[in-house]
């Protein structure tokens, strides 16, 4: 069988392909804790079940629905968006997706012509890469040399005539990271000075702990904003990966090329997941915020115990999202791997805890760790970690 280039040149999704593997051995019978996949481990609020519920059973749930999205979906995100950010979209400007993996997707299709750069500030989530890779585009890792967050000074040293567009993820996967509003400020004014399209990748923006305060790029100024496609989506706020809803808003002409493609592409994003996203955005939040609440209690049970892992090197503490980011090349050599990737195999095989390992996010000497888990599982795994790493 003959496959695409295209598609040989991409690596499987390590998250995917990792939380796949676990769910195996847990069906063989193997006792394992999955700290690998970032995703909640609670059920969507019962709301937003019965408003997809309610729209299945008057069959409204049950045809096409415009490519972009019900018009109700798209006021709902406009409403949510201004109401945290004070930036008005208009429904022109916002695209329903797939889940906010597909509004990633599409964009660098309908934005980059073959050999077009995209940077892309490392560590960061393991399909942005692939996803530039797929349309022909050139992905340029920007190494954050401090704190997992890239300055203008960095990103300037990477940049080429090429460079059509440059990914902000705050918080950030792998590493938890929350860039400030000063530091988005001056990569804000040099994209736009270098007509460089920034692609603010927000879905974790509504977990945020111990205080944190929090900018979104579309935030700081009009022009800005307007060099600014936002990504976002319901699945790690309201605890909905399944239902695979996500959303681009941004200039009309950049939504408009996408929805074009979504027509071709996916047609809608599932009709009921749809109206079970309007209930989602017009909640009053207290789903929100109970499942914040839990993850910062776990992270600030968590922290310091992974910090005192043998090996283990965690200097910042997150402020977001539901990931730690540890070097652990010292708790690899402690064990007598010679690689990371090595050591978080036999950590699986040996004591069953699942982590992602750096390379997936462009740091090979670090793996990540998920703690939307329930807090007894967290604290077993940090268990068995320690005693893998101090008994060998
Ligand atoms: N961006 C980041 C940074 C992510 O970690 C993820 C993974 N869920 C996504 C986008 C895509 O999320 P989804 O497709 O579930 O909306
Ligand atoms: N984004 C989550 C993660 O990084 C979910 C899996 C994926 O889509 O990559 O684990």
């Amino acid at each position: 069988m003959h496959l695409a280039k295209r598609i040989n040149a991409v690596a499987p999704s390590a998250t995917l392909a990792i939380s796949s593997l676990t769910k195996q051995m847990k069906a063989a019978g193997q006792d394992v804790i999955d700290l690998s996949i970032g995703q909640p481990d609670f059920t969507t609020p019962a709301f937003i079940d019965q408003a997809a519920t309610a729209a299945i059973n008057s069959g409204q749930a049950s045809f096409y629905t415009p490519a972009t999205g019900i018009p109700a979906l798209k006021a709902a995100i406009a409403d949510h968006i201004a109401q945290q950010t004070g930036t008005v979209y208009a429904p022109a400007q916002i695209a329903v997706t797939t889940g906010a993996k597909f509004a990633l997707y599409g964009l660098f299709q309908v934005l980059l012509e073959p050999g077009d750069e995209v940077l892309v500030p490392t560590p960061g989530w393991v399909s942005y890469v692939e996803q530039i890779r797929l349309a022909g585009g050139r992905p340029r890792a920007v190494v954050a040399a401090a704190h997992f967050k890239v300055t203008v000074d960095e990103l300037e040293q990477n940049r080429t005539a090429r460079t059509r567009a440059v990914i902000i993820n705050s918080p950030q996967n792998p590493s938890g990271a929350v860039y400030s509003r000063q530091e988005l400020t001056l990569i804000g004014n040099w994209a736009l000075k270098h007509h460089v399209l920034v692609v603010a990748d927000d879905i974790y923006r509504d977990l945020l702990y111990n205080g944190a305060t929090y900018t979104s790029m579309i935030e700081i100024d009009p022009a800005i904003t307007a060099n600014t496609v936002l990504i976002s989506g319901v699945s790690k706020s309201y605890a909905m990966t399944g239902w695979r809803i996500g959303f681009a808003a941004g200039p009309e002409k950049l939504i408009a090329a996408l929805g074009k493609l979504l027509g071709h592409a996916t047609g809608n994003p599932t009709a009921a997941s749809q109206y079970a996203a309007v209930a989602a955005f017009t909640s009053d939040g207290k789903a929100v915020e109970a499942m914040r609440a839990a993850f910062e209690d776990r992270l600030n049970t968590i922290f310091p115990l992974v910090q005192k892992l043998p090996g283990f090197d965690l200097p910042d503490k997150p402020q977001g999202a539901f990931y730690l980011f540890p070097k652990v090349k010292r708790a690899a050599a402690l064990t007598h791997y010679t690689s990371v990737d090595e050591f978080v195999s036999a950590l699986l095989q040996e004591t069953g805890v699942a982590l992602v390992p750096g390379r997936a996010f462009g740091m090979p000497d670090y793996a990540r760790l998920s703690y939307a888990t329930a807090k007894d599982s967290l604290l077993d795994a940090i268990g068995r970690i320690d005693k893998f790493v101090g008994n060998n």
